[in-house]
C-alpha cells in the first residue's frame, strides 16, 4: 500500500536505474558480429523486452532479421538504412520497426560509426534470402552473450546482473 510506505517505490517495483548509455569503458559493448557491437541498457525478463546501443561501424552489417513485435530506434550519431527501403536514418531521427517487416541495417561507405538507441520487443528471427530462420535472439540469449562477454573481459559474468529486472 503507497500510503503505509516510507520509501519512495512500492515494495514489489522494480529497482530503477541511471546509468551513463555510452561508456568510456569499451569492455560494456558486446561484440555481435563483424564491426557490430551492443549495450544492453535494460533486460526486460517479465516483459521478453530489451533496450540497448547498438553500434555499427564502416562496413558492419545487421544481418536480414524480421521481428514479430514492434521496435522503436532513436539514432545518435552516424547514420545507417536498410537494404529494403529507400529512407536514411540520420543522426536524431526516430525510426519504427512495425511487426513483421524484414530488413538488413549497414552503414554507409562514409560514415565510420553509428550509435543507435533500440526499443525491442519479442525477439530477432535471423532469415536468409529465402526468408528461412537461420537464427533467434531474445532477452534471454543476449543476456547468455552478456555473461559470455563480460567473464571473458574481467568484468565478471554477472556484471550483466544490474541491466536485468
Ligand atoms: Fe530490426
Amino acid at each position: 500500500m503507497y500510503n503505509a510506505m516510507n520509501g519512495s517505490a512500492h515494495p514489489l517495483a522494480a529497482k530503477e536505474m541511471q546509468i551513463e548509455a555510452v561508456p568510456g569503458d569499451e569492455r560494456v559493448w558486446v561484440p555481435q558480429a563483424d564491426n557490430v557491437w551492443f549495450r544492453p541498457l535494460l533486460l526486460n525478463t517479465v516483459q521478453g523486452q530489451w533496450c540497448n546501443l547498438l553500434r555499427v561501424r564502416r562496413a558492419g552489417i545487421l544481418s536480414r532479421h524480421l521481428h514479430p513485435a514492434p521496435v522503436h530506434g532513436y539514432v545518435i550519431k552516424g547514420r545507417w538504412k536498410y537494404l529494403e527501403h529507400d529512407w536514411v536514418a540520420e543522426t536524431g531521427s526516430y525510426v519504427f520497426e512495425p511487426p513483421g517487416e524484414i530488413h538488413t541495417l549497414t552503414v554507409p561507405d562514409d560514415v565510420p560509426e553509428m550509435i543507435t538507441f533500440f526499443n525491442i520487443s519479442g525477439c530477432m528471427i535471423y532469415l536468409d534470402a529465402d526468408n528461412r530462420q537461420t537464427g533467434l535472439e531474445d532477452v534471454f540469449t543476449k543476456i547468455d552473450m552478456c555473461r559470455r562477454h563480460y567473464d571473458a573481459v574481467g568484468l565478471g559474468a554477472d556484471y550483466v546482473d544490474q541491466f536485468i529486472r
